[in-house]
């Protein structure tokens, strides 16, 4: 048996290799990788050229296949930190996890772009179970808990239990089964009806969720719909009266075995609805009821919504009835699905969804799933912190410079921070998430300042708007060869120079709950989803500036 690996070859040439699959480490995992996000320190050239074949990829999520450590269940999703402190030295005793002598030593095998990895034993001292996360979001733990620590090296606190943190609604799928509220989610919004493509109210239900009788009408009635022509006016009007009406009602009734009234069984479609949610579709709302299904869905460009549909009900069936131990038809083939005409149709399903579970008895935990429409990009996001951070600064006189994806993730972590970047594009998709990317030219004084690009024009720049006695945070190092100058005028303004390198447990941890608290989303940030195979074409436009960021994701298994 053969996995695919994508190896770094040099010269900026990756190439996607059959090897054989790795074995099971002594007390370690074997993780089938979901999301596996490109890495911009895997850009840079004359630190990856002599690493060559260095299998790309550690910023990963995926779901034990193997295990042997009871923490992590065959069937769990993992975030796996490449690189794992023994908890026994003296410079783990001090948090300074990175310096350990086993840190550096610890790796992931083959590597993170892979059909699958080992963790070996050694690297489970900083693995999380984070089945609650999508693979894309969880794909974002490594680099934002990198971005945790430049905070805490800076002395710019961001910790979940902050008091800009509560409040905060939070999704509560999965390891403590299913919540019963109503889950926002922060920072999205509701489709604009400008856009290209539309909405769908989409309703699929269990195959004995209608007597037969029924079933049959509607799907004589849905064929003559979809020959279109042949219906008068009055005709239209009486179809979309029984699907709202008539069939609805059926459906509230709970006709036959309910499977999905079992949380386990409901978990397998939410996980589903939620996995390509950003990708190929956006959720607006959705309710799993006890025979059915309601999904309000926004198909992305070039996205059938038949074939989103049909991978939806295919793929948890086959989970489904491996849960309960049975075969065959799960759903019914059919499925209802109605383009949403305007914004007061769209409202009028969202309400419809919310109050389904309501109008059928005896439900108290079906989970339900709405965005949060109040949220708006001009306006400020919801908790923004002002007094958590450290030494009195205020998040206002936080700068980032330089606005790739390292540079967003420390914007979205400080609320009210200013980034900057010379590219207008890198600017423009900064702005469309709500942050505030402007020319350096418009540099206003911050007491700290997250330099993200290794370089020393970049420090310069930080050197200009530092107040005096403030901060600067060094995210990367400048290229072999390189040393930085600072200039006479840093000792008389007291200047804090900081440096971050690479990140531990105590800030993967914190990731995770940002990450949970819905502060950014795996869209937000990357610009490119792709499969393996898309790659090597990825790894030159990232690379060359093209796109912001790309990662790798798998197809449902
Ligand atoms: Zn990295
Ligand atoms: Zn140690």
């Amino acid at each position: 048996m053969t996995d695919r690996v994508a190896r770094y070859m040099g010269g900026g040439r990756v190439e996607i290799v059959a090897e054989p699959q790795v074995d099971l480490p002594p007390g370690g995992l074997i993780v089938r990788t979901e999301a596996s996000g490109l890495c911009s320190g895997e850009l840079m050239a004359w630190y990856m050229d002599k690493k060559v074949p260095h299998v790309l990829g550690h910023e990963v999520a995926g779901i034990v296949e193997r295990s042997d450590d009871d923490r992590f269940p065959v069937g769990s999703r993992v975030f796996p930190h490449h690189h794992a402190p023994c908890l026994k030295c003296d410079e783990c005793a001090r948090g300074a996890y990175v310096h350990c002598p086993q840190w550096r030593s610890t790796k992931l095998r083959p590597g993170g772009m892979a059909d699958r990895f080992a963790v070996p034993a050694e690297n489970l001292n900083d693995t999380l179970r984070v089945d609650d996360l999508r693979p894309i979001d969880a794909a974002l733990i490594e680099p934002l808990a990198c971005v945790v620590k430049a905070f805490r090296q800076g002395g710019v606190a961001w910790t979940p239990t902050s008091k800009g943190m509560s409040g905060r609604p939070r999704p509560d799928f999965g390891i403590n089964g299913i919540s019963g509220e109503t889950v926002k989610r922060q920072g999205a919004y509701l489709p604009h009806w400008t856009q290209d493509g539309g909405a769908y109210h989409v309703v699929f239900r269990l195959a004995d969720s209608i007597p037969k009788s029924l079933a049959e009408e509607w799907h004589v009635e849905r064929e003559a719909f979809d020959r279109g022509q042949a219906l008068s006016p009055a005709e239209k009007a009486r179809y979309r009266y029984l699907h709202t009406e008539r069939v609805q009602r059926a459906l509230l009734e709970s006709h036959g075995a309910c499977a999905l009234r079992s949380p386990e069984a409901a978990f397998k479609v939410v996980e589903l609805l939620r996995n390509r949610d950003g990708i190929d579709y956006d959720l607006v709302a959705y309710a799993v009821m006890p025979n059915h299904v309601h999904v309000l869905v926004k198909p992305r460009k070039e996205r059938n919504l038949a074939d989103m549909v049909q991978a939806w009900k295919s793929v948890s069936a086959r989970r489904i009835n491996a849960l309960v131990g049975k075969q065959g038809e799960l759903w019914q083939s059919e499925y209802y699905d109605h383009l949403i005409r305007d914004e007061s149709d769209l409202h009028r399903v969202i309400d419809y969804i919310k109050s389904n579970p309501g109008r059928s008895a005896g439900l108290d935990d079906v989970p339900v799933y709405v965005v949060d429409s109040g949220v708006g990009p001009s306006e400020p996001r919801a908790g923004a912190p002002g007094d958590t951070l450290g030494r009195g600064a205020q998040a206002t006189s936080v700068a980032v410079i330089g606005l790739g994806f390292m540079g967003l993730l420390h914007m979205f972590l400080a609320p009210g921070a200013r980034g900057y970047d010379l590219n207008p594009l890198r600017r423009e998709w900064a702005a469309n998430q709500g942050l505030d990317a402007v020319h350096p030219d418009e540099a206003m004084p911050a007491e700290t300042v997250f330099v993200c690009p290794g370089s020393q024009g970049a420090f310069d720049l930080a050197m200009k708007m530092v107040k005096p006695q403030g901060t600067i945070v060094m995210f990367a190092p400048l290229p072999p060869g390189e040393d930085l100058r600072v200039p006479q005028e840093a000792y008389f303004k007291d200047i804090t120079i900081a440096s971050a390198y690479s990140c531990g447990p105590d800030d993967t941890a914190i990731a995770a709950e940002l990450l949970r608290a819905g502060i950014v989303r795996a869209e937000q940030v990357v610009e490119r989803f792709v499969e393996l195979e898309e790659l090597p074409s990825s790894y030159v436009d990232m690379r060359d500036g093209k796109i912001l960021k790309a990662m790798v994701v798998w197809p449902e298994s």
